[in-house]
């Protein structure tokens, strides 16, 4: 397993250090607007949504609070509210975009005991499942063939937010934009 998971560490740290300082990652991809290169599919005033670079799953994703903080009692009301319902939208675009049979949802908190990499930034994982699934990964090992699934996961998945109610998309290789609550999931 370790052995299928080594490259895509490899394009992570590189990618770290495309930020040109030591912050954090989630971070950065807040403030900039590269969101295609990214992978962050989707965006409200409080959240945002990010496609994982070593997926458990296709689809898998993070939801990841705007403010850094490793500290789930931290959030504020909006914060919280926002958070969740970017969840909600994220279960309804991976179930248009994927048709998966359910889902995996939740937080590591607290640091290495819990399992996360990145402690340090809270951030919800939601993945996707389907009856009989164990992992795809071990059966996909060709680096450039995951990379391929996962942009074609971002491009489904961004079709998927574009269509839901109340979004819009503001340019090419730009994230979705949530303007509302979500409503007629
Ligand atoms: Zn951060």
């Amino acid at each position: 397993m370790d052995q299928v998971f080594a490259p895509w560490r490899i394009e992570w740290v590189e990618r770290e250090d495309e930020t040109a300082d030591d912050d954090c990652v989630f971070c950065a991809f807040r403030d900039d607007d590269a969101d295609r290169e990214h992978r962050v599919v989707a965006r409200g005033d409080r959240a945002f949504v990010l496609l994982n670079n070593y997926p458990y799953n296709p689809g898998h994703v993070m939801v990841i609070p705007h403010d850094h903080t490793g500290e789930y009692r931290a959030l504020d009301d909006e914060t919280l509210l926002e958070h969740a319902q970017l969840k909600q939208r994220a279960f309804a675009a991976l179930e248009s975009a994927l048709s998966p049979d359910a889902f995996n949802a939740g937080l590591n908190l607290g640091g290495s005991a819990a399992g996360g990499s990145i402690d340090d930034h809270l951030h919800t994982h939601v993945v996707p499942r389907w009856d009989g699934d164990t992992n795809f990964m071990p059966v996909v090992s060709d680096t450039k063939v995951i990379v391929e699934a996962v942009e074609d996961t971002y491009d489904r998945l961004h079709e998927a937010f574009a269509e839901q109610e109340g979004t819009s998309v503001p340019g090419a290789d730009r994230a979705v934009r949530v303007e509302a609550p979500p409503k007629g999931l």
